[in-house]
């Protein structure tokens, strides 16, 4: 690829190409097109496009190849973190946001979505057809860059990773051409794409499968952090014993007293306990009990929409700055909570906004005989701890806590395992994908031999 003086001026090469769609450095656009929704993420791309067709996407990926310009694709940039630690100066970042667009097939429980869709568009689709999808926390997240990196849903210790819903694959590869890969075709890159993501093509729809609900049981219960031993113990034997229809998450959180902040958050310490329960009203409140008996000062949970789930977890519903640091436990004991409550909440200045401990087992941790790269997560919780990051200062002390947390928690922690989506920092291939990292490096090798593409997870 080209060096850096000589990567402005292939950049330089495709000005024209989409007119008002594609920015260079100085260009009035260029600074918003490039910003990740996680901005505590800098990219400093050589340009930015915001294909609105897969003909638009077609024409970048040529002109890019004839400039000797790699190309990064990014949805939301939910996961922006992954690139800012990469040189992006001889590199066009591909915006999907343009490109988005919800059909479902309520016969075949299937939606087809478009590269840059989030879900709260694919859920409003499903949901008058008694549908609903395997989505994260959070609506704004883009399809693509979940299902196709693992994704954990609250609804996965029943369904599964969202990867391994994913039916048909639509992407542009390094040669220009639109390829649609599914089980019959091509289903090599079809393994590689459910779990490798963004390092094969430019995925311009993808097709993942639905599910049957139009409610479920949900909500979340909050107490005081001076609550959290009791609560901890009572969420860990919960998560022990509940059946697949389960999956939930507890969180510590420690909020600044912002006024903007609902006053029972503003400047408080609190922990939270949220979840689907896709179960009876009577079976969920039978298996809630012995938290409901801790007394929570606020508690939601009750049946709703499925629409309404992706607001459940209360993530930030505008792009934020922040920093984050993840680990798998095998078991949370007494003293794995000791460890945890030691790092978190008041008194430690950890600086951490959320340490997240999600539920995992039941069909997260089966390997799909027909799954992709990524079709399960050996363990029993996903550690997913956020700081807010707005400046450099808070990104370096965020990081120190979050990986402090991280070491604390190395005991009972399994090595060899990972939640590819809940890892925000650029690790070692082997890290992120384990015994696939070589099948995943050679399928790249035949669908882009010049590794033109630049992922959130690179294999190479
Ligand atoms: C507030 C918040 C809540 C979250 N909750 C959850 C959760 O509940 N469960 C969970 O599993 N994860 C969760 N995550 C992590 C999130 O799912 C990942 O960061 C995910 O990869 C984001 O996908 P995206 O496309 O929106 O982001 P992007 O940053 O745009 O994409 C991430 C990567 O995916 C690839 N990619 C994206 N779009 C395309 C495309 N069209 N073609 C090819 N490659 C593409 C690229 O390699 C890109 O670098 C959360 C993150 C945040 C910030």
């Amino acid at each position: 690829m080209t060096d850096v003086l000589s990567a402005a001026e292939a950049a330089e090469s495709l000005r024209g190409l989409l007119p008002g769609r594609l920015f260079l450095p100085g260009d009035d656009g260029y600074d918003a097109a490039r910003t990740p929704w996680n901005t505590a993420a800098v990219l400093a791309p050589a340009a930015v496009a915001v294909p609105e067709s897969v003909a638009d996407v077609q024409a970048v990926v040529r002109a890019a190849a004839d400039a000797h310009l790699r190309l990064a694709p990014m949805s939301t940039g939910h996961a922006g973190m992954l690139l800012s630690s990469v040189d992006l100066a001889s590199t066009v970042l591909v915006r999907l946001t343009s490109l988005t667009g919800v059909s479902v097939d309520e016969r075949a429980c299937v939606a087809r979505v478009l590269g840059g869709t989030v879900w709260d568009d694919v859920v409003a689709a499903a949901h008058p057809h008694g549908l609903t999808g395997l989505h994260g926390s959070a609506g704004g997240i883009a399809v693509a860059g979940f299902a196709l990196n693992g994704g954990l849903s609250f609804y996965g210790r029943k369904h599964g990773l969202c990867a391994n819903s994913v039916r048909a694959v639509e992407l542009v590869t390094a040669d220009g051409g639109l390829r649609r890969v599914d089980a019959e075709h091509d289903p090599d890159l079809f393994w590689a794409l459910r779990g490798g993501g963004g390092n094969f093509g430019i995925v311009t729809a993808i097709e993942v499968e639905l599910v049957p609900y139009s409610d479920v049981v949900a909500g979340m219960m909050l107490w005081d952090r001076s609550r959290a031993v009791d609560v901890m113990r009572a969420w860990r034997d919960l998560t022990v014993d509940a059946p697949e229809s389960v999956t939930t998450s507890l969180r510590v959180m420690s909020f600044p007293p912002l006024p903007d902040l609902p006053p029972f958050l503003a400047g408080r310490d609190v922990i939270v306990v949220d979840g689907a329960f896709l179960e009876s009203d009577e079976r969920a409140s039978a298996l809630l009990a012995p938290l409901r008996a801790l007394q929570p000062e606020i508690d939601t949970v009750r049946r709703i929409p499925t629409s309404e789930l992706p607001l459940m977890h209360m993530d930030p519903p505008r792009p934020s700055p922040a920093v984050s640091g993840h680990c798998v436990l095998g078991e949370l004991s007494d003293d794995t909570i000791d460890a945890y409550l030691d790092q978190v909440g008041p008194g430690t200045r950890s600086g951490l906004l959320s340490a997240e401990l999600r539920q995992l087992g039941g069909a997260f941790a089966r390997r799909s005989d027909d799954g992709g790269a990524v079709s399960s997560i050996d363990g029993a919780y996903a550690l997913y701890a956020v700081a807010i990051a707005p400046t450099p200062e808070a990104v370096a002390h965020g990081r120190a806590s979050a990986s402090s947390l991280v070491q604390a928690l190395e005991p009972w922690s399994l090595l060899h395992s990972r939640v590819p989506t809940f890892i925000d920092d650029a690790v070692d291939a082997a890290d992120v994908y384990g015994d696939a990292c070589d099948r995943l490096a050679s399928v790249a090798a035949r669908v882009d031999p010049q590794a033109t593409f630049q992922a959130g997870h690179s294999i190479r």
